[in-house]
């Protein structure tokens, strides 16, 4: 979440800062990261030790942010939030270095954006705590080394496969997050619903959960427009009726796929006879990233059942033209 985005008001900002877990015990779903986590923040706080380095990679919006907030809670350290692209030379990194306290968590949102000398600036850092800076100017500048308190930096990206080797070597934890099933989302919906102190029926809470595309951040931000239209046009309980009225003046796409996604399934069909195609032709047809597309957009429609991957390349299914109104042509012998 960036708060210099002006898609999000103060008042937003503060709804999100409410919405998010701050305990193990808060967090829905992610099972077999969350156990595995469990034991080794209990086994560090045991040993009076700092975490191992972390690094937490998925799709947008699962939780990785939240998941590092709750790693420092539970540690019971401070934690310093910043981001790839915003640490633009090695002095900046130095400055939030050498203010960490014994423990403390250091969190790089998009790490994969790092500058190749930040990065580099930050393998001494993550392996010996030790950093080489900078003292005085001109004809007198020197290097001195300086020893860290012991830290934990943990990681987030949506791009794992653009982390180089070396970086992500120097992590001794790594974990997926993966999509929610309906299910969880519901009861994330449930359990923001009574943070807003909003009604609502189980089955609303259902409706919106499924078309969430497997994500809290959409389930929250839907669940928010849903409970204004629930407040002005309905009578301030989330009912079925209310949720689909509003989903439907929001325009959001019965199975919660976004422009993309669609942009994705549609080009296939209509350009590549519904494939199979190969993941680089279909990137630029799309223009977009094939790393993007095969790490942020595919895992969600492969999971679906929109999307196949074969050995020739990717192949929408039947689910794929039904969801856009679209028949299948079959060409023979072709
Ligand atoms: P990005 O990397 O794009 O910032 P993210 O993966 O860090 O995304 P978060 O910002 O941690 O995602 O999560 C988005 C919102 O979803 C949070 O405000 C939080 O309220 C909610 N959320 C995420 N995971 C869970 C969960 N497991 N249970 C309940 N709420 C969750």
């Amino acid at each position: 979440l960036d708060p210099t985005n002006s898609n999000y008001n103060s008042e937003e900002l503060d709804i999100e800062k409410r919405l998010r877990p701050l305990s193990f015990d808060d967090f829905a779903g992610q099972d077999q990261v969350l156990e595995n986590l469990k034991v080794f923040v209990a086994a560090a706080n045991q040993r009076h030790e700092a975490l191992d380095h972390t690094l937490f990679h998925g799709p947008p919006g699962l939780g990785k942010t939240t998941l590092a907030n709750i790693l420092a809670n539970e540690l019971q350290v401070g934690i310093k939030i910043t981001s790839g692209p915003v640490l633009d030379k090695p002095g900046d990194l130095a400055g939030l270095l050498t203010n960490l306290e014994e423990r403390d968590v250091l969190f790089i949102d998009e790490i994969h954006r790092l500058s190749p000398i930040v990065e580099e600036y930050l393998y001494s850092a993550m392996e010996d705590f030790k950093i080489d800076i900078m003292i005085e100017s001109g004809p007198n500048a020197r290097t001195v080394q300086i020893n860290l308190n012991p830290f934990t930096l943990i990681g987030a990206t949506t791009r794992s496969g653009l982390l180089t080797a070396p970086m992500r070597a120097r992590f001794g934890i790594s974990s997926r997050l993966q999509y929610y099933s309906t299910e969880l989302l519901t009861t994330i919906v449930e359990r923001s619903a009574s943070i807003f102190k909003m009604p609502i029926t189980m089955e609303a809470a259902i409706e919106i959960a499924g078309r969430s595309r497997g994500t809290p951040r959409i389930a929250n931000a839907l669940l928010r427009r849903v409970r204004d239209f629930a407040q002005i046009k309905g009578n301030g309980t989330i009912d079925i009726e209310i949720a689909r009225f509003a989903l439907k003046a929001l325009n959001v796409d019965a199975h919660g796929l976004d422009e993309m996604d669609n942009k994705i399934l549609t080009t296939i069909i209509d350009k590549f006879k519904g494939g199979p195609v190969g993941l680089t032709t279909l990137a630029t047809a799309v223009s977009e990233s094939s790393e993007t597309i095969e790490e942020v957009y595919e895992p969600f429609l492969i999971q679906e059942g929109f999307i196949m991957r074969t050995p020739r390349g990717r192949e929408v299914t039947e689910k794929a033209y039904q969801h856009l109104g679209k028949v299948r042509i079959n060409v023979q012998g072709g």
